[in-house]
Order: structure tokens, then C-alpha cells, then sequence
């Protein structure tokens, strides 16, 4: 039976309670001799600080680079506000994703039939989205030089932010959003501005080049980044995997993620290169933060959590069966009108984390038979 190294980093706030509930689904899966996951536990954030005085240790950091996937909740919190800025909780995080080459950032936007009425579009344009955005992680506008506000001779300020791109870079984001698109409905969106912007021009250039020579079955079509941010509110749903670079991706992945309701629900991957023997270092987290102002009441939604650990199954570990066991429990669920509070109706009941993590594993049994 295969055999995999899990780190997990509960964090802060939120962090550890809904972490608590993907052990549970963890411990399940072991039992079931699905795989055996080893946990290991570590620290990052504001834990970290106060245990260490760092944001993250070295130690913890090279863990990350040895395991098999890192499963992380969340940092942050008032308590280490006066941190300086370069031991600010989130560093640890950033960190990671920077010493880990993580570039590629899969948001799923996945509308559950049962919570199509908490979106802001019309329960008919989102009911049944299931939609990928991917997002360049490590390159593009937040991270081009320069960048730097300098002072001009007649007392002005000029800010500068570049964006820059190289072919490999695109290269490898573009085959990734391939990859992605052949596992679902086989259509790849690319997003850029080749109307205005150089980057653009080579995005579009590159992606037409990867698709002609190694992904002619599948379908690519080019929008431009500002039409597809209109587009996704207009007919959702027309879309499976959109590929778009650093920052447009920041824009359309949150859009995306209000379709489908509350921050509580969603899941995100962070993914790097494949070494030689093809495995690639990857990291999944929920999109929320710590939350600080409900931490430690036992009611943050420990969906996005549970279901960041089942991507992991499906893009780590390619065990998508189980993947699909979690992601069919977590719909079951909810169908049967289990709700956290973030997602209750008005004046609907509401169960606890450890509530909904309890049935959700109820689901998997049932769902796994
Ligand atoms: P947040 O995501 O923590 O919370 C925003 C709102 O959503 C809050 O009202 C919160 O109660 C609610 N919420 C979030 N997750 C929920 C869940 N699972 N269940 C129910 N309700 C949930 O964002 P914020 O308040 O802007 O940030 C709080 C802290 O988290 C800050 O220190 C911020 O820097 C940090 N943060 C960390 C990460 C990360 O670790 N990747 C991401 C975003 C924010």
C-alpha cells in the first residue's frame, strides 16, 4: 500500500480547529487502507513566532521541501500586528511558496446545488459551476524590476511595477492548464491583454505554439483578461480551465470565488515544477485567513480546509476515487441541509466545525459503502 509524508500547519485563529477536522478525514482514509498518510505537524505563522521568534524555522522549511504534500490553514491574527514586517506571520507562508517554486496556483470555483441561492448571480447561471482558475504564482507584475517609487528632479514621485515574463515561464503555467483541462472537459481558456500589453503578445503566442505541438485534441481559446472578468458574471459557466498570469489571476480567481458563496468553501492548490522522478511540491491551504473573530468559538466551516486536502489526493497523490469520495461527501452534506453558520440561510440551523467535520466523514462511509 502506498505510503505518503503529510506535513500539516494548523497556524493560527481558525487554523487548528479546522485542521482538526481534516485528521479526521485523514484517520479515516488510513483505516480504510486507502493509503497511509504519516502526519507530521509543524509550525508557521504566529505559533511559530511565539514558540521560535520566527515566522518560520529553517527546519520547518526544509520539512516542507522533503514532503509529500504540505496541508496548511492559516496565519495571522491582532497578537502579531507589531511583528516587523519581515516576521509578519504571513512571511512564513510566502516563504514557502517562494523556496518551493510553487508557480502554479489552482482555485476551483465550485458551486454546490444546495448554496447556489448564497451566491449574487441567479441560482441558474452558477448551480452546477465547477470551474478552474489558474493562476501564475512566482512571476509576472509582483515580483518584475523594477519596482521602486523614486523622487523625479521636480519633486514628484514615479512608481514603477514591471511585468515580465520569459517563454519557459509561460511555458510551463500553459502545459499545467493542459494537463488540468485533459483530467476535465478539455477546454483551456487563456487570458491576457494582447491588445496592450507586450506580455501578452508572447502569452498568447506561447500557449497557440503548446497547444498546436503537444495538446492538439483538446481545445484553447484566447479571451482578453478584462472580457473574461465579464464573461464570468455573465454566463459562468461556459468555462472549465482558465489559464491567466500573476495578476490578472488574482483578480479573476477571487470573481470566480464569490460565485460559488462563502470564503468558508473554498480550496486552492499551490504546485511546482515536476523533479525527474515526477513528483512536484505542493502545498493546499483554504483561501481564508485566520479568521480572529471567530477563532476559538468551535464554528469556522471546515469545507475548504477538508476539500483542499482532497485536491491533494487528486493533483499529489492521483488518487482521484478518494478525491471524489470527499468532494461527493462534502455535497451530500450540505444536501441534507447541514450548514456552518457562514453558510446558513436566514434562520436556518447551524452545527459547529467538528459538527460538520463528524458528518462529512458519516457521508464518506456511506458514499465509500
Ligand atoms: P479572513 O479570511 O480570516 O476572514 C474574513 C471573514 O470571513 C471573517 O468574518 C471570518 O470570520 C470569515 N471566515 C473566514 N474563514 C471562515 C471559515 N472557515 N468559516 C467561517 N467564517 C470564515 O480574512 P481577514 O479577516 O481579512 O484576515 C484575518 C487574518 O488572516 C489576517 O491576519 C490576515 O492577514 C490573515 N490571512 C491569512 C491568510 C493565509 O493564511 N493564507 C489568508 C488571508 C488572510
Amino acid at each position: 500500500m502506498a505510503s505518503y509524508d503529510l506535513l500539516m500547519f494548523p497556524g493560527d485563529g481558525i487554523g487548528p480547529e479546522v485542521m482538526g477536522e481534516v485528521k479526521k478525514v485523514v484517520t479515516w482514509l488510513n483505516k480504510r487502507n486507502v493509503a497511509t498518510f504519516n502526519v507530521e505537524e509543524e509550525l508557521c505563522g504566529g505559533a511559530s513566532i511565539d514558540r521560535h521568534g520566527v515566522n518560520i524555522t529553517d527546519a520547518a522549511v526544509d520539512k516542507a521541501q522533503k514532503a509529500d504534500a504540505i496541508i496548511f490553514g492559516s496565519v495571522g491574527g491582532p497578537k502579531w500586528d507589531s511583528q516587523p514586517f519581515e516576521n509578519r506571520p504571513e512571511g512564513g507562508l510566502l516563504r514557502m511558496r517562494k523556496e518551493l517554486d510553487l508557480f502554479a496556483n489552482l482555485r476551483p470555483a465550485v458551486c454546490y446545488p444546495a448554496l447556489a441561492d448564497a451566491s449574487s448571480l441567479k441560482r441558474e447561471l452558477v448551480e452546477g459551476l465547477d470551474i478552474m482558475i489558474l493562476r501564475e504564482l512566482t512571476g509576472g507584475t509582483y515580483f518584475g524590476e523594477p519596482k521602486e517609487i523614486v523622487t523625479l528632479e521636480n519633486g514628484q514621485q514615479r512608481a514603477v511595477d514591471t511585468t515580465v515574463y520569459t517563454t519557459s515561464e509561460i511555458e510551463r503555467i500553459v502545459r499545467v492548464g493542459f494537463e488540468l483541462a485533459k483530467k476535465r472537459k478539455g477546454v483551456l481558456h487563456s487570458a491576457e491583454k494582447r491588445n496592450v500589453m507586450k506580455t501578452g503578445v508572447l502569452w498568447n503566442k506561447v500557449a497557440t505554439r503548446i497547444h498546436k505541438e503537444e495538446y492538439p485534441t483538446l481545445k484553447l481559446e484566447h479571451i482578453l483578461a478584462d472580457a473574461c472578468a465579464m464573461a464570468l458574471v455573465r454566463h459562468p459557466k461556459q468555462f472549465d480551465v482558465i489559464v491567466c498570469d500573476n495578476l490578472f489571476g488574482d483578480m479573476l480567481s477571487d470573481e470566480a470565488a464569490m460565485l460559488a458563496g462563502s470564503l468558508g468553501m473554498l480550496p486552492s492548490a499551490s504546485i511546482g515544477a515536476k523533479d525527474k522522478a515526477g513528483k512536484a511540491k505542493a502545498l493546499y491551504e483554504p483561501c481564508h485567513g485566520s479568521a480572529p473573530d471567530i477563532a476559538g468559538k468551535g464554528i469556522a466551516n471546515p469545507i475548504a480546509t477538508i476539500a483542499s486536502f482532497g485536491m491533494s489526493l487528486r493533483y499529489s497523490f492521483d488518487m482521484p476515487e478518494a478525491a471524489d469520495i470527499i468532494d461527493k461527501a462534502i455535497a451530500a452534506t450540505l444536501d441534507a441541509g447541514i450548514r456552518t453558520a457562514d453558510i446558513a440561510a436566514k434562520g436556518q440551523a447551524s452545527v459547529g466545525t467538528a459538527a460538520m467535520g463528524d458528518a462529512i466523514v458519516k457521508a464518506m462511509a456511506k458514499i465509500a459503502g
